[in-house]
């Protein structure tokens, strides 16, 4: 079924990619941004703001009873803005978990986002939704459905295609 997160399994497939204030503060949202292009993602969407506390406490709903949920809520609300986006193509969700690298960043691919530039798991740059589900939840928190662009890359159908 067709949701705000696209259709599972499919090229409409969407993720939720979110560049934490460090990253925005250490001037890393180009390099960042192109990972996602150069591999063929289409950008749907793309925001930056500060989050309320509230945004960012249902964003992070999952962690409120972890010790770290207090600090890791003041870091993403700090007043440097966070850059919220979405990307959409085959496999999205899990190859954006990939492109982030683990949460970790010292335990993250040395290719990945986290492992090529942080080292610490409370300043890890950046966000990817671990799931269709999540991904379906994020979505809806951070952006209205008319703010989520419908087009076609040029690279499109050479990039995506299946035969
Ligand atoms: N986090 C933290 N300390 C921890 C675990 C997580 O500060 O011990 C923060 C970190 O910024 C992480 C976020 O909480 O990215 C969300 O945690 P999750 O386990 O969902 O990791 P992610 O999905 O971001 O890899
Ligand atoms: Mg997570």
């Amino acid at each position: 079924a067709k949701t705000i997160a696209g259709e599972k399994g499919t090229v409409s497939e969407r993720s939720f990619i979110m560049i934490k204030p460090d990253g925005v503060s250490r001037q890393l949202v180009g390099k960042i941004v192109s990972r996602f292009e150069e591999r063929g993602y289409k950008l749907v969407a793309i925001k930056s703001l500060t989050p309320s506390p509230a945004l960012a406490q249902e964003h992070y709903s999952d962690l409120s009873s972890r010790p770290f949920f207090g600090g890791l809520v003041k870091y993403i609300t700090s007043g440097t803005p966070v850059v919220a986006m979405v990307w959409e193509g085959k496999d999205v969700i899990r190859q954006g978990r990939r492109i982030v690298g683990a949460t970790n960043p010292l335990e993250s691919d040395p290719g990945s986002v986290r492992g090529q530039y942080a080292v610490s798991v409370g300043r890890n740059l950046i966000h990817a939704s671990d799931s269709f589900d999540a991904a379906t939840k994020e979505i809806g928190l951070w952006f209205a459905e008319t703010e989520l662009s419908q087009y076609e890359p040029t690279t499109w159908n050479w990039v995506m295609a299946d035969n």
